[in-house]
């Protein structure tokens, strides 16, 4: 007797045991077929873990699986192993890290076909004259038709405005027909455009990379502008014209059109890109072209991690700094660490790049376990900017603009030029406080200030999403003296336009790049090469290319410094250094000022006048000195309440229970339990232990035996718990 042993999208940390399907003449079951079983009352859909012919049930009490949905897999086996091994390293219920592996419509019970794209042209011959001239949505799609020779998709058809209907119409007429996309074979030519002569830099890191076969993880540690870019397309040119594919992982936004610009005007292959706003449909269809070999390039975020190929040839991380490659909530998986794993699977070579890797990846190459690569001269030819520290203590400023600064800004329009500024807070001001009796607008849901904004007026707290009216007088003191305290993008928009209104002042956050195409716009204005200033939070920061951008101020580079998280240091260093970045990536050289009460602290002054590698071993230095990863491996065990001190009382009493009991093996440390950094919110009390150990199997030990011991303990229903390992914060 067969018994499928599934894994089922529930918060429970186990298997279930099912009959095959009546009748079923499934030659054999092979894992990570997806399974449609009753579950309590009602239908869920099992993906196959095993087959096996024990269990601990009696037979008779087993149900039986209603249907098997595949013939075979949707994952291939190394990938399977892969989402059940990061199920298993990241502490996480394996039925939901199987289904999140998946995309959307599959967990939903789709099939997993591969259909070919149907597209659409003129018919030969087809004369627009035939059509009325009064059948002006004919015409328009007759035309747009007329500019796709090779075919255009429904999709693109409808995204211009068409509709199936009047496609039908044309059909009928015997304007316009449809026709399957010819499969492109590896003798296609690969390349669109010519690739750009490398320099030396570029072309021996190009080398090092091309000398080596099968699993090679290397670290391109290139200053922003070095041309990482270019080694990465040619990198994957040699895969695309062994006839193999390409992943490529960006952060979650640096996916911006310019990026896939890059891409598409390189190379002569279909791609698929896995962006934000594709529909289910949409995504699924992508994976699918990518499984099948269809899709030569694989451009996506995060979750891209997991997307099958056909004939894997290199994978690439770009910015593999960035946090966004670590989920922050339920499945808490690392797509850069796995993308290793993944790549060591399949036998390929994996890049990572960034002018400011993480300690953890630097670690590695340090260590010699990834290839260390560096490029240190810009391309092409434009030079590094000047960095200079604007020592703001004895400064007075207007709306947190510094005199000096302000008159750099009115040299650099004046000169033609254009000016960003950088302030990592958006909205009108971080709170609203009242002058006479000193209260503050506090978000009654969390331990924190509500943010004013001004378009549209309201109270915002960022951390919970909470909003409401702006008081009209002091809540407690009725006052009408209430005032707006601190600056935020809105007010430095508003206060740079009145010192500069004969120039531009473009504001780049979330608020204002909202709405669809926002981005686009604000770039079609920046690619005008007029003088503007763009002032923004670090949205400004990553992927985009500004070249007329010759000076980047930063108006508090503090915020972070003195971070109760660790990691607070290398974020603020990242976050310069990318900003920085973007000063004069053209012909006109680039001056970075950066604003600060703390222009002598050692860690500022050596990312200033050494540049990241020396901060970057410096800060190693004091992690090793202070057992912090990636000396040490790290797991945060957090807790919530709904009632204060429960969180802390909760952790304490797990943390004393695992020492009486010696579930506690040797050289694992604790430190806490805590109360978070910020201990309230969205309503939930929260507290935090901490976990680390030298040896990650001893930790890994330990987490396991620590979740068996919380899914059993009647104490832990009460709270919501849950483990991250290898944390990016510590909030
Ligand atoms: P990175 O990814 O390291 O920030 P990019 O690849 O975006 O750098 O390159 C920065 C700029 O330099 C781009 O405008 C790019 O077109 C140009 N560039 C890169 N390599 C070369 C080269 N070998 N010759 C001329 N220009 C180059
Ligand atoms: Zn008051
Ligand atoms: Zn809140």
């Amino acid at each position: 007797m067969i018994i499928l042993r599934l894994a089922i999208p529930s918060p429970l940390r186990k298997l279930f045991d099912y009959l095959p399907p009546a009748g079923s003449e499934q030659p054999s079951f092979e894992p990570g077929l997806r399974v449609l079983v009753p579950f309590g009352n009602r239908d869920l859909i099992g993906i196959l873990v095993e087959t096996t012919t024990e269990t601990q049930f009696e037979i008779s009490k087993l149900k039986r699986a209603k249907k098997v949905l595949d013939e075979t897999p949707p994952l291939p086996a190394h990938l399977f192993k892969l989402a059940r091994w990061a199920a298993s390293y990241y502490q996480h219920p394996e039925g939901d890290a199987l289904q999140q592996a998946l995309p959307v419509l599959l967990r939903k019970g789709q099939a997993c076909e591969y259909q070919h794209e149907l597209l659409w042209r003129t018919t030969t011959n087809a004369q627009i004259s035939t059509l009325k001239t009064n059948a002006v949505r004919q015409i328009e799609l007759f035309k747009l038709l007329k500019e796709h020779p090779s075919g255009i998709s429904l999709d693109a058809i409808k995204a211009e405005g068409g509709t199936l209907n009047t496609l039908r119409s044309l059909e009928e007429k015997k304007l316009a027909e449809s026709f399957h996309r010819p499969h492109k074979s590896h003798h296609d030519q690969v390349l669109h455009e010519a690739p750009l002569t490398l320099n030396e830099e570029q072309q021996s890191t190009l080398t090092q990379l091309n000398k080596r076969s099968g699993f090679t993880a290397s670290l391109i540690e290139g200053v922003t502008g070095s041309g990482k870019t270019e080694v990465y397309l040619q990198a994957i040119e040699k895969a695309l014209s062994e006839g193999k594919q390409a992943l490529v992982l960006v952060p979650e936004i640096g996916l911006t059109p310019q990026t896939v610009m890059r891409f598409k005007q390189r190379f002569n292959l279909p791609m698929a890109v896995l962006h934000s706003n594709l529909s289910d449909r949409q995504r699924l269809d992508a994976w699918l072209q990518a499984r099948e070999g269809v899709a030569k390039i694989v451009i996506g975020t995060r979750s891209a991690i997991f997307t099958p190929l056909k004939h894997p040839g290199i994978i690439i991380i770009d910015e593999e700094h960035d946090a966004s490659f670590k989920q922050q909530d339920g499945f808490r998986y690392s797509a850069r660490d796995l993308a290793v794993m993944r790549a060591r699977a399949e036998d390929i070579p994996i890049i990572l790049g960034s002018a400011t890797p993480s300690l953890e990846t630097l670690h590695n190459a340090k260590e010699g376990r990834y290839q260390w690569l560096k490029m240190t001269q810009r391309a092409g030819t434009s030079q590094a900017p000047t960095f200079k520290l604007l020592d703001i203590r004895q400064e007075k400023l207007s709306e947190g603009l510094s005199a000096q600064l302000i008159s750099a800004i009115g040299q650099h329009l004046n000169n033609g030029t254009q000016v960003l500024v950088f302030l990592n807070r958006r909205g009108y001001s971080p709170t609203l406080s009242c002058n006479d009796c000193g209260w503050i607008a506090d978000c009654s849901r969390c331990d924190a200030h509500m943010t004013l904004h001004r378009e549209p007026p309201h109270l915002h707290c960022h951390h919970c999403d909470k909003q409401q009216g702006i008081p009209r007088v002091c809540p407690e003191c009725n006052s009408d003296q209430l005032q707006p305290v601190g600056v935020g993008t809105e007010r430095s928009e508003q206060a740079l336009q009145k010192l500069f209104p004969d120039f531009p002042v473009i504001r780049v956050d979330r608020d204002s790049t909202q709405r669809k195409n926002a981005m686009h716009d604000i770039m079609d204005k920046v690619n005008s090469g007029d003088p503007c200033i763009l002032v923004g939070t670090q949205m400004l920061a990553k992927g985009h290319h500004f070249p007329k951008v010759t000076l980047v101020a930063i108006i508090n580079a503090d915020s972070g410094l003195f971070s109760a998280d660790f990691r607070g240091m290398e974020r603020t260093a990242q976050l310069i250094l990318q900003v920085a970045g973007r000063a004069g990536r053209a012909e006109d050289p680039g001056t970075v000022l950066m604003q600060t009460y703390h222009a002598d602290h050692p860690i500022l002054q050596t990312l200033v006048e050494h540049g990241y590698s020396a901060f970057a071993l410096e800060e190693l230095q004091n992690r090793k000195a202070a057992k912090l990863p990636p000396y040490t491996h790290y797991a945060l065990l957090r807790a919530e309440t709904t009632t204060q001190y429960r969180a802390e009382s909760f952790l304490a009493a797990l943390r004393q229970q695992l020492e009486d009991d010696l579930l506690l093996p040797e050289n694992v440390h604790w430190i806490g339990p805590f109360p978070s950094p910020m201990e309230k919110r969205a309503g939930m009390h929260r507290a935090q232990l901490m976990i680390y150990a030298e040896n990650r199997k001893i930790l890994h030990q330990l987490l396991a035996n620590l979740c068996w011991y919380l899914e059993q303990n009647k104490e832990s229903r009460k709270v919501r718990w849950s483990i991250d390992v290898d944390p990016a914060d510590t909030f």
